[in-house]
């Protein structure tokens, strides 16, 4: 499913954030050492290997909200944005800190000059975000964003089950056809 937004490409699919060949900057839901752990970093720092963890190291620890870029060592993207996303219940305000996420991704690819961007739903996973609220959020932060967008014209999400992109279309289409 795609929605238009300020002339900015939203797309949601089922699929894995590993596999997304056609997109510029992929972003990981990180963890603040910025290592290989469960879920999608496990998956970006596998299939990136040794490299990556070389070039974050350096960058961590990161705190919730923030977001840092490195290249894609061994993956068909130009970089990764690692993204730190709030543990539900613990870092608060969780739906400010998640936003900043999304607009701190989006900044850095912007400065890189970057044309697209894909997400997982970063925090719910481990960090036990309730899957509805953080779609809501993810997608006002992102709408509220495209205005100024210039550089970026595609904003992908890859959810990772098919029960979770149908949430995201539910969610995503309230918000963006309002
Ligand atoms: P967090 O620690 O931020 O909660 P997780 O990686 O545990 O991050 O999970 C975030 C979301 O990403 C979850 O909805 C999970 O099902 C999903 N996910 C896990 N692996 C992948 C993958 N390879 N590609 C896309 N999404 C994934």
């Amino acid at each position: 499913m795609a929605f238009q937004a300020n002339g900015i490409e939203i797309e949601l699919t089922r699929g894995d954030i590993t596999q997304q060949d056609d997109i510029d900057a992929i972003v990981n839901a990180a963890n603040a050492e910025l290592r290989i752990g469960g879920g999608v970093a496990g998956a970006i720092h596998r299939a990136a290997g040794p490299e990556l963890e070389a070039e974050t190291a350096p960058l961590a620890p990161i705190k919730p909200g923030e977001a840092v870029m490195t290249s894609a060592p061994n993956l068909p993207n130009r970089h990764i944005i690692h993204c730190l996303g709030p543990v539900y219940g613990v870092d608060e305000p969780a739906d400010t800190l998640l936003a900043n996420c999304y607009r701190g991704a989006l900044d850095l690819a912007e400065e890189a000059g970057l044309e697209s961007v894909a997400f997982p739903a970063i925090s719910t996973g481990a960090f036990g975000f309730p899957m509805e609220r953080a779609a809501e959020v993810a997608s006002r932060a992102v709408l509220a964003k495209t205005g100024e967008l210039e550089s970026v014209r595609r904003v992908r999400w890859v959810l990772f089950s098919d029960e979770d992109r149908m949430l995201h279309e539910g969610v995503f289409e309230s918000i963006f056809n309002a």
